[in-house]
């Protein structure tokens, strides 16, 4: 995970321009990362905080060249929320940055080799999850933000039990119980698992070889301030963390609440409209 400060976002933005002739989306990704960064540290600072959270960037809707552009200015971990969608840009991201070569051009410089973004870039699974679509996500996700209820777990069970027998290297796949912070609760089941939830799936996701229990996530509810509700997720997490202490990851914060994230402590932001511009309506 790359946590640049801004200067260094900057400066690395900068050294890519150079690089890329001007790509113009580029230099606009670069300077709306930076903002994102500076509003970060100023967070940070107002929190008297000193540990940086990540920075996850949301690129759903937008195309796999903008993921290489964001990548070539030291992005390392993106978050989808559609299967089809993700499946087929982790794909093409590959194929595009296998034509990135490492190092300085015209030297025999023998790390000038393709870059393997397989290694270094990682893809958040952040949208509701249909069991059926278990199987794809684990095969490009390293992180799933949204489970959110037993059936989901069972089947992610299922296929990690099966890939860890078809292939011995596969890292497991990190999880995140998602957790639905509206009160009173509806029942629409559409914002995550109910406080009350969250032991019975952590002790499921903990006793599979193939998952790891990594945490909570939360979106903000509707017509509430985010702070109360971020602070709600932190006492969940403590909570979580007493039996589980491994299970550090807090992912909340989003580009309308992301100060409010980082004033609550938590680990994980996770940023699309104010890097990547205004999403479609329709997809
Ligand atoms: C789209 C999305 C985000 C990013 O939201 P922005 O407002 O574009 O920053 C974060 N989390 C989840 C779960 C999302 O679906």
């Amino acid at each position: 995970m790359v946590n640049h400060s801004p200067r260094q976002a900057l400066q690395s933005a900068a050294a890519e321009l150079f690089r890329t002739g001007e790509d113009p989306r580029s230099r606009e990704l670069a300077e709306n990362l930076a903002a994102v960064h500076a509003r970060i540290d100023r967070a940070m600072e107002l929190a008297q905080r000193s540990d940086r959270p990540s920075l996850i960037v949301v690129t759903k809707f937008f195309p796999a060249q903008d993921v290489a552009r964001l990548y070539r200015l030291g992005v390392r971990d993106v978050g989808e929320n559609r299967d089809q969608e993700a499946a087929a840009k982790a794909a093409e991201v590959r194929e595009l940055l296998s034509h990135d070569l490492v190092g300085e051009p015209d030297s025999d410089d023998p790390s000038r080799e393709p870059r393997d973004a397989e290694q270094d870039l990682h893809w958040h699974f952040i949208g509701q999850l249909q069991s059926n679509k278990a199987r794809s996500v684990i095969d490009y996700a390293d992180h799933l933000h949204s489970v959110d209820r037993m059936s989901l777990v069972k089947a992610l069970i299922k296929v990690s039990t099966q890939e860890t027998a078809a292939e011995e290297t596969q890292a497991p796949l990190r999880c995140l119980i998602q957790v639905d912070l509206r009160e009173p609760m509806p029942e629409d089941g559409r914002g995550g698992a109910s406080p009350a939830q969250i032991s019975a799936l952590a002790a499921a996701i903990d006793s599979a070889p193939g998952l790891s229990l990594s945490g909570l996530m939360a979106v903000a509810p509707l017509g509430e301030p985010a702070a109360p509700a971020f602070n709600r997720l932190q006492l969940l997490s403590a909570e979580l963390r007493e039996t589980y202490p491994q299970a550090s990851m807090v992912s909340a914060g989003m580009s309308g609440d992301l100060e409010e994230g980082v004033a609550s402590g938590a680990t994980h932001l996770r940023v699309g409209r104010d890097v990547l511009g205004e999403r479609p309506l329709q997809r």
